[in-house]
């Protein structure tokens, strides 16, 4: 339950929550910080501006569709983070003196003062700490921002499709059940307290499924004995390549589940053969249709990415009838998911350069718009009751 209470000086209306995973104190209206439980600062709204703070602390300026703006210069970082603390000091300051019933006053007085303790410098030496942590996290599917990310390993095992960048920076690599469990310990003293506001575990980077099946076993131990929940693994997602998934049987992933996998997210990017071929892909649009069914049979659900825009001109009518076609043939489940991500040209990557070269016009940004929709609108109708939604590659920060 929010606590209220009056300003004794100002008169304005203080609102905050500091009993559930996170704490939110709004200290007047219009503007409110948000922290995890061990008083790290996530986020904050103020002058009618949203700002992420990343877990590397970049403070990021977001605009109403979480899209960043911009990340803010040094100058105005340690400005806002200025105004951000002398306010949280002020707050700590009136707490004794505001109409609080005494446990609402004795929370939120504990909550500041992890908070005040957590100030920017702290932050910045936090931030410092995270990078020693991870490599980049490139990217997470959009139902795993609020997860506790596990690098079991870094990068993509294929790495060479043309349209992607996301770990052009590093080579593939597999952590050892020793140095998986080094991470585990850092990652778990890192977070503290803040861990209660991660539900489940993102096994990263890439394809991190790929691993053979007693070295996975053995890593998706190790990551339960760190972070399982009272009484019951905690639930793991990650990403997986359709032509790996073969790799394992429906018993293989029948024991990857029972260690908690939940969902296996799966790029598809087409249903269209050619347009795979093209893109540089592995395998085929059959094998990721096989790759789902071995995956559900195993309990497991899925993810599955669409790419609208991808193709361009040429391939726009094949590619959104034969992606319909292909999730159709998947016959997903409820627990499943369809996410459609869009198009976006990446710098260093061979894509434009080819499609240019082979006269394949680029969909503009409203006929990408307008192939979303009509993939959205079209996937709905086939799976009823399956969820459909944005997965954004643009600007994602952790
Ligand atoms: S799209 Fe996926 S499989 Fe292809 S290079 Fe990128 S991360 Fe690897």
């Amino acid at each position: 339950m929010p606590i209220h209470a009056t300003h004794p000086h100002t008169g304005e209306t203080i609102t905050t929550s500091v009993a559930g995973a996170a704490f939110v104190i709004a200290p007047r209206y219009g503007e409110s910080y948000s922290f995890d439980r061990s008083g790290r600062l996530l986020g904050l709204f103020t002058n009618g501006r949203s700002y992420q703070r990343t877990l590397d602390n970049r403070l990021l300026e977001r605009n109403a569709r979480g899209k960043t703006r911009r990340r803010l210069p040094p100058h105005e970082h340690h400005a806002l983070l200025e105004h951000v603390f002398e306010r949280l000091s002020d707050l700590a300051q009136v707490t004794s003196q505001a109409d609080l019933d005494p446990d609402d006053r004795h929370a939120l007085a504990s909550a500041l003062a992890l908070i005040l303790a957590f100030g920017p410098d702290r932050l910045a030496e936090d931030g410092a700490i995270f990078r020693t942590l991870y490599k980049p996290v490139s990217i997470l599917p959009p139902d795993q921002y609020l997860a506790l990310v596990l690098q079991a390993t870094e990068g993509c095992s294929w790495n060479r499709c043309t349209f992607c960048g996301l770990y052009h920076d590093r080579d593939f690599h597999i952590h050892s059940p020793e140095s998986f469990r080094d991470h585990c310990t850092r990652v778990r003293d890192f977070f503290g307290d803040g861990l209660s506001l991660r539900r489940g575990i993102f096994l990263a980077d890439a394809n991190a499924l790929v691993i053979p099946q007693a070295r996975l076993i053995a890593l998706l131990d190790i990551a339960q004995e760190f972070f399982h929940l009272h009484d019951r693994p905690r639930p793991v997602f990650s990403f997986v390549s359709a032509f790996d998934v073969e790799r394992k049987s429906a018993d293989d992933w029948a024991q990857i589940h029972a260690l908690g996998l939940e969902r296996a997210y799966i790029g598809l990017e087409t249903g269209d053969d050619d347009l795979l071929h093209f893109l540089n892909k592995p395998g085929s649009v059959q094998d990721a249709i096989d790759a789902v069914h071995a995956l559900r049979a195993g309990g497991v659900s899925v993810g599955v990415i669409v790419m609208a825009g991808i193709g361009g001109e040429y391939f726009a009518e094949p590619h959104v009838e034969r992606s319909v076609e292909a999730i159709q043939a998947m016959q997903l489940g409820p627990n499943d998911m369809v996410f459609l991500s869009k198009y976006v040209p990446v710098p260093g990557t061979a894509y434009p350069r080819q499609a240019d070269a082979a006269g394949i016009l680029p969909l503009s940004a409203e006929e990408i718009e307008d192939q979303l929709h009509i993939l959205q609108a079209s996937v709905r109708a086939i799976a009823p009751g399956i969820r459909v939604a944005p997965y954004r590659v643009e600007g994602f920060a952790l």
